[in-house]
């Protein structure tokens, strides 16, 4: 079985699969772990699954910039998971015109949308306890980058 890190040590944050353009990985989620599977059929050797992975590359470790703590007023805060700075911060940035990529459930998946619309990112409030998954999502914001839009961007540290 050929993986694209090392057995057992996959984040399953699903970059080497939507890098891959031979369609060759397949995540194992076996619940305690993830696998990124290669079909070695499939696969040319071209690197690019290792290059991106985060498991196979230093990471910067690097300390905050900045650290603020805050909460947003009862109407937002009813439907957030805390005190919903996330969602004040959603909706203050697609007020000034920016993109948000978060998680949000959708028909019974974990899923991940990018959008500008209030009425979307509404569903991206409140903390789902699952491994979500975000798939697809970065060449979407690789996209709107380009295009020079901003990008907001809401996850897990390894999605991140
Ligand atoms: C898996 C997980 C573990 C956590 N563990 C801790 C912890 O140990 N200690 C701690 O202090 N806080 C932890 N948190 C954060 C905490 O539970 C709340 O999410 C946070 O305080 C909510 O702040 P808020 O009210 O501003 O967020 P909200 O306004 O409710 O917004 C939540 C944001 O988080 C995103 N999000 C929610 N679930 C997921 C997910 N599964 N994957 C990716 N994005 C997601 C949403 O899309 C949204 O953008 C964890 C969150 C998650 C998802
Ligand atoms: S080496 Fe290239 S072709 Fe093979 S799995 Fe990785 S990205 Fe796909
Ligand atoms: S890129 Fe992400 S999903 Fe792929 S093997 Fe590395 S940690 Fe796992």
């Amino acid at each position: 079985m050929k993986t694209v890190c090392e057995l057992n040590m996959c984040n399953g944050c699903m970059a080497c699969v939507e890098k891959c353009h031979r369609n060759a990985i397949t995540i194992k989620d076996d619940l305690k772990y993830y696998n990124a599977l290669i079909d070695t059929k499939k696969c040319v050797d071209c690197g690019l699954c290792t290059k991106v992975c985060p498991r196979e590359n230093d990471n910067d470790m690097s300390k905050p910039k900045w650290w603020y703590q805050g909460w947003a007023d009862s109407e937002i805060r009813e439907h957030a998971s805390s005190g919903g700075a996330a969602s004040a911060i959603i909706r203050a940035f697609i007020k000034h015109g920016g993109y948000v990529a978060s998680c949000l459930f959708d028909s019974g998946k974990f899923v991940f949308e990018v959008t500008n619309e209030m009425a979307v990112a509404r569903k991206f409030a409140g903390s789902k306890y699952v491994k979500s998954n975000p798939e697809k999502i970065y060449g979407k914001i690789q996209s709107l980058v380009k295009a020079n839009q901003k990008v907001l961007f809401i996850g897990l540290p390894c999605q991140v």
